[in-house]
C-alpha cells in the first residue's frame, strides 16, 4: 500500500454531507393584532413582544427550537419603522428597533444566544403605493448607488447601536436587488448575502444561471442560496389535508412527482445548501396571510427537522457557513516532509477547518510541529477526518499508528 498521506479540505465542517440553515425573515419591532383583546394571540407578533407569552419567540421556542436543539436560526432584522403593504394601511404597532426597552433587550438576548444569528434586512423594507402589487421593495427604491450605500450605512448603524456589532450579512427585501443592489452590497462590507429565491429552480422549474443551490462569490461576497420553502407541505401532514398549500403539494406530486422529501434528499445527496425559509408571522397589513410563516407551517417544520435529524447534517448560521467556505477557497495544504504539512492562506483563518484523509482502520492523529498530540482523526463513511482551528503558515504533523 502506498503510504503517501493525502489531506483534503472537507466540503463542509466535520465532514457532514450538507449544511442546514433556518432562515426567518422580517423580525421587527412590529405586531399585527387580529383580535381586539389585550391578550396577544399566536401569530400576531413579529418580534415586538420579546419573551412574552404567545410572542413569536415564545411560540417558536416551545413548538420547535426546544425540541430540535441543534437548529441554528438566522433572523433577518428590519431596522427602522417598516412601510405597510399599501398606503393607508397600518400595523397595530410599528417602530424602529431602538425605540423600546423590551425589544432592545430581546435583540441583545438573541445576539448572545449561540444558536441564533441576527442579520440585516433593510431599514423600512420599501415604499408603499396605492395598490399592494405596486409595493416597491427597499433596494428597488434606490435611485443611485450612493443612495443605496448611504441608506445601508444608516441601517447598519441602527443595527450596531442595539446589537453591538455590525451585521456580517443579510438579505434583500423581497429578494429584489433593484439596479444598484449587488454593487451596494459589495461596497458596504458584507461578508455574505442572500440574493435570490433559488428554490424557484425546484418549484417552478425556472432555469436561470443566477439561481443555484451551492455557495458562490458575487463581487467578493458569499452568495448564500435560499433553497427550501417550508410551506411546501409534506403529504404526510394530513392535518392540512384540505388547505390550499396541501393541494399545491398534492398537485406537484401528481403532475411532476415532486415532494418536499425528494427535494431535501436531492440537496443532501448533492452536498448542497439546505436553507429553510420562513417568515416570523402570518399577518400583514392587507389582511392577507403571508406564506411561508412559522405558525401555519409549524407541523411541517417539525416534520422537516425530524426528517433531517436522521441525516449527517451540519446545523450552522450563515456567518459560520461563509467563514468555512472562504477558508476552504483560500487555503492550500503543502507537505514539507512526508508527514509534516503547512497550511498556506493569504488571510487569517476565522473558521475551524475539517481535513479528510485516507488510512481508514489505522489510528491517525494530528500533532503540532514538535510532535505534541492535538487530536485524533475520527471515522465517517469511507474517510477519516479532523476538525481543528488551524493557524496559517504553521507546521503540523500527522502521526499514523498501525
Ligand atoms: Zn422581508
Amino acid at each position: 500500500m502506498d503510504n503517501k498521506i493525502i489531506l483534503k479540505v472537507s466540503k463542509w465542517k466535520d465532514n457532514a454531507v450538507a449544511p442546514v440553515i433556518f432562515m426567518i425573515d422580517d423580525i421587527a419591532n412590529i405586531s399585527v393584532k387580529k383580535v381586539s383583546s389585550s391578550h396577544l394571540k399566536i401569530g400576531e407578533d413579529w418580534g415586538q413582544y420579546g419573551f412574552q407569552k404567545n410572542s413569536m419567540w415564545d411560540f417558536l421556542s416551545k413548538n420547535l427550537l426546544n425540541k430540535f436543539t441543534d437548529i441554528k436560526t438566522t433572523f433577518f432584522l428590519v431596522t427602522d419603522k417598516r412601510a405597510p403593504m399599501a398606503i393607508g394601511e397600518s400595523y397595530s404597532y410599528n417602530n424602529a428597533i431602538d425605540k423600546d426597552k423590551e425589544f432592545i433587550e430581546f435583540l441583545q438576548y438573541l445576539e448572545k444566544n449561540p444558536s441564533v444569528e441576527l442579520a440585516y434586512h433593510g431599514t423600512n423594507h420599501g415604499k408603499a403605493s396605492i395598490k399592494h402589487e405596486d409595493f416597491l421593495q427597499e433596494w428597488e427604491t434606490f435611485k443611485s448607488l450612493n443612495e443605496a450605500i448611504s441608506e445601508i450605512e444608516r441601517g447598519k448603524s441602527l443595527f450596531k447601536n442595539i446589537v453591538k456589532s455590525y451585521p456580517t450579512g443579510g438579505k434583500y427585501c423581497g429578494y429584489e436587488a433593484g439596479k444598484f443592489g449587488d454593487e451596494s452590497i459589495s461596497k458596504t462590507g458584507f461578508k455574505w448575502w442572500c440574493y435570490h429565491w433559488d428554490g424557484i429552480l425546484w418549484d417552478k422549474n425556472i432555469n436561470n444561471s443566477k439561481y443555484d443551490y451551492d455557495l458562490t462569490l458575487n463581487k467578493g461576497v458569499v452568495d448564500i442560496p435560499s433553497t427550501v420553502d417550508a410551506s411546501t407541505l409534506s403529504l404526510k401532514i394530513i392535518k392540512k389535508l384540505f388547505t390550499r398549500k396541501y393541494l399545491k403539494s398534492l398537485y406537484l406530486f401528481l403532475t411532476e412527482g415532486k415532494t418536499i422529501e425528494k427535494h431535501l434528499d436531492t440537496l443532501y445527496n448533492n452536498k448542497e445548501v439546505i436553507s429553510i425559509q420562513e417568515y416570523s408571522s402570518p399577518y400583514r397589513t392587507d389582511n392577507r396571510i403571508q406564506y411561508p410563516n412559522i405558525v401555519s407551517d409549524i407541523d411541517n417544520l417539525n416534520y422537516i427537522f425530524s426528517y433531517l435529524s436522521k441525516k449527517d447534517i451540519w446545523y450552522t448560521t450563515c456567518n459560520e457557513l461563509a467563514d468555512y467556505y472562504l477558508a476552504r477557497l483560500n487555503i492550500k495544504i503543502k507537505f514539507i516532509e512526508e508527514n509534516k504539512f503547512i497550511i498556506l492562506s493569504n488571510q487569517d483563518l476565522s473558521s475551524e477547518i475539517t481535513l479528510i484523509s485516507q488510512f481508514r482502520g489505522k489510528k491517525v492523529s494530528l500533532c503540532d510541529s514538535e510532535g505534541k498530540f492535538l487530536l485524533n482523526f475520527q471515522k465517517k463513511r469511507d474517510e477519516i477526518y479532523v476538525t481543528y482551528s488551524f493557524e496559517r503558515n504553521k507546521e503540523y504533523i500527522i502521526s499514523i499508528l498501525n
